[in-house]
């Protein structure tokens, strides 16, 4: 640690209390969980979930393997604090998506170092942080400070499934009163890895909603021959392209507003003048603002309007055979506070075909932001200030979807702080030659092990 004197006082307990074997440990439990093949489907997260808990019995933590499935597990651990102070969560999924082996340069099941990278299948997504929480949590417990509140350890399995079947509701349906806490930590942030070190820290305080539109269309089928006008597969194809080509009209909520001002700073030339239209802009400009911001930037645009993407299409079984059905679906990602209800109606609408029929498992409305006047808050963003002077620190609102609504409809407060990962990394996630960087992995640690010390310390 370069960390001087002077920064240690301000930051209270960062760095001083960071013991040598913080960092190689969690290194080694990288390692030894890319090696675990946990890939959903099917899952097998029992594997890693034993691993978890043979490491935390030996350190004395308590920690419970929680089954739901042929080879399927979770695993609680809870370190136990005086009560003083509600308890600290932090989650992190133990499940992978598959890896096709023959597109990957190296085995992506086992943990390959090269040129100051590991290499494997959830080096980034998300076992790096589930390495990161044992080794801070073992090293909690090693540790004689006293803990003003529990430090629960949540590692799940069965989150890349997608959808909306979530097993962390599945999970705290039965075990909700052991899971509750005043603060949970997991992914679902952005961390800024840029030549090297930690350029920018966005903290996760809000999220889109998923959900899944199917259309359906009819039509009278029968032999190709004969073109009419009703053709199911003809009139789902318009229906999909009206549909993707329509804009939602733009929201640009206070959370967005300051995080985009904030971008705007940090953008290159394009991307600054855009964003500036869209910041300056009447009511009657939004709109078109936001379209000439998409064409530069379209995550930043996906922060201002619910979005629907067509994502699978089927219909017909024959070159000759007109069908008499056709279905598509697509993805659609709601803003906190639009309504999935009004979204569906206002999707039928502009389908403007009443032979295809709009479908959805309607989802409840994504959680507002979290607040961010919170003790927790301020020790991401304080540690931050000393693990990556200069860099800054902001709330921002995901554009994806984690699981983090489900503990945010339980009144906690939830933020999501990822690895620091580089574009070309952050391209890899899901991905082939997944990999993180070992400097940003160990400054992700160290990070880490100061927030919950700060947090859960006294
Ligand atoms: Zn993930």
């Amino acid at each position: 640690m370069k960390t001087t004197l002077p920064l240690l006082l301000a930051a209270g307990l960062a760095g001083a209390a960071e013991p040598a074997s913080l960092c190689p440990e969690a290194r080694e439990h990288l390692k030894a969980l890319v090696a675990v093949d946990t890939s959903n489907p099917p899952g097998r997260e029992a594997k890693a979930a034993a691993y978890l808990k043979a490491r935390l019995d030996r350190e004395g933590v308590p920690a419970e393997v929680v089954a739901f499935g042929e080879g399927r597990a979770s695993l609680i651990a809870t370190l136990r604090g005086t009560g003083k102070a509600k308890p600290l969560l932090l989650v992190c999924h133990t499940d992978v998506v598959p890896a096709e082996a023959s597109e990957w340069a190296t085995p992506p099941f086992e943990p390959v170092e090269k040129d100051g990278r590991l290499y494997g299948r959830g080096a980034a997504d998300n076992k790096g942080m589930c390495a990161a929480m044992l080794s801070v949590l073992i090293h909690l417990k090693r540790a004689p400070a006293r803990r003003e509140r529990d430090v629960i350890f949540l590692a799940h399995g069965d989150e890349e499934s997608g959808g909306n079947q979530r097993h962390l509701d599945w999970l705290l349906e039965r075990r909700g009163e052991e899971l509750a806490a005043e603060f949970g930590l997991m992914e679902g942030g952005n961390t800024v890895w840029k030549d090297g070190k930690v350029a920018e820290v966005r903290v996760q305080v809000a999220e889109k909603a998923y959900l899944d539109v199917t259309l359906t269309a009819r039509g009278s089928g029968g032999h190709a021959s004969i073109p009419r006008e009703d053709n199911a597969v003809a009139r789902l194809a318009r229906a999909v392209t009206r549909i993707f080509e329509h804009r939602s009209p733009p929201v640009v909520s206070p959370l967005v507003r300051e995080f985009l001002t904030r971008q705007e700073a940090l953008a290159d030339d394009e991307t600054r003048a855009a964003l500036r239209a869209v910041l300056q802009a009447g009511p009657e400009e939004l709109d078109p603002a936001v379209d000439a911001l998409e064409a530069v930037n379209s995550d930043f645009a996906a922060m201002l309007r619910d979005t629907i993407t067509p994502t699978m299409i089927q219909g017909g079984y024959k070159s000759n055979v007109v069908p008499t059905r056709a279905e598509a679906v697509m993805n659609a990602r709601l803003l906190p506070g639009s309504s999935p209800t009004r979204f569906l109606s206002l999707i039928s609408a502009v389908a403007g075909d009443p032979s295809v029929a709009v479908s959805a498992t309607v989802v409840p409305e994504s959680p507002g932001p979290m607040p961010v006047d919170t003790g927790l808050y301020r020790a991401l963003a304080e540690e931050a200030g000393v693990a990556a002077p200069g860099a800054p620190v902001m709330p921002f609102m995901a554009a994806w979807t984690t699981d983090a609504a489900s503990l945010r409809r339980k009144g906690m407060v939830v933020y999501g702080v990822d690895l620091p990962l580089s574009d070309e990394d952050g391209g890899r996630v899901h991905g082939k030659n997944e990999r993180v960087s070992l400097a940003a992995f160990d400054w992700y640690v160290r990070f880490l092990n100061s927030v919950v010390r700060r947090v859960a310390v006294r």
